[in-house]
């Protein structure tokens, strides 16, 4: 079975969660495999080895691939976080959800200038999230070398909405 079918089958489905209609890939599973986890980190590394000077990881669950993956490929990680979270100065970024807005940061300074950083989260739904992270990580003068994530709600075409920042996205299940 390739890499991608066990993805797949390990990530747990739940029905409407957490409101009605949404249906939850819940990536829990595949962190109480440690051999199938190590592979997961392995094909993110193989993909951006050489490509990337630094790895900005996304609340919360962007942080459990991210960092190890920064690790192998000998980079910094940066965390981005929903707002009140960070403890020292930050850079902030608003954008608009279906309903209302949020507001993610990061720290001032993780980011040095022209530094060629990736962006990384489990799952890419409508690409709001990773597009906000691209916001702050522009904002701070990185450039986006492009985006990881485990899984991709194809339907949803989160990619389309990245495509201005960067095309190269890559996603192991979609
Ligand atoms: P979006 O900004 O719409 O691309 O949503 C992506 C963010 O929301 C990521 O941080 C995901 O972890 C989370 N997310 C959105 N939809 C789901 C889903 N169906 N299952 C699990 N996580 C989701």
């Amino acid at each position: 079975m390739s890499l991608q079918e066990r993805i797949d089958q390990t990530i747990r489905n739940v029905p409407d969660f957490p409101k009605p209609g949404i249906q939850f890939k819940d990536i829990t599973p595949i962190l109480e495999d440690p051999k199938l986890s190590e592979e997961v980190v392995a094909a993110f590394a193989q993909f951006w080895k050489g490509k990337v000077d630094a790895i900005a990881g996304v609340e919360s669950r962007g942080f459990l691939f991210g960092f190890p993956l920064a690790m192998q490929l000998n980079v910094p990680f940066i965390l981005i976080r929903k707002k009140g979270k960070l403890p020292y100065q930050t850079v902030s970024y608003k954008y608009d959800l279906e309903y209302g807005s949020a507001e993610i940061e990061m720290h001032v300074g993780a980011v040095k200038d022209g530094m060629n950083v990736l962006i990384h989260d489990d799952l890419l739904a409508t690409g709001g999230t990773a597009g906000a992270a691209a916001e702050l990580i522009k904002k701070e003068g990185g450039k986006v070398a492009g985006f990881s994530f485990l899984v991709e709600l194809e339907f949803l075409k989160g990619a389309d909405k990245l495509s201005s920042y960067s095309d190269v996205v890559q996603r192991i299940v979609s």
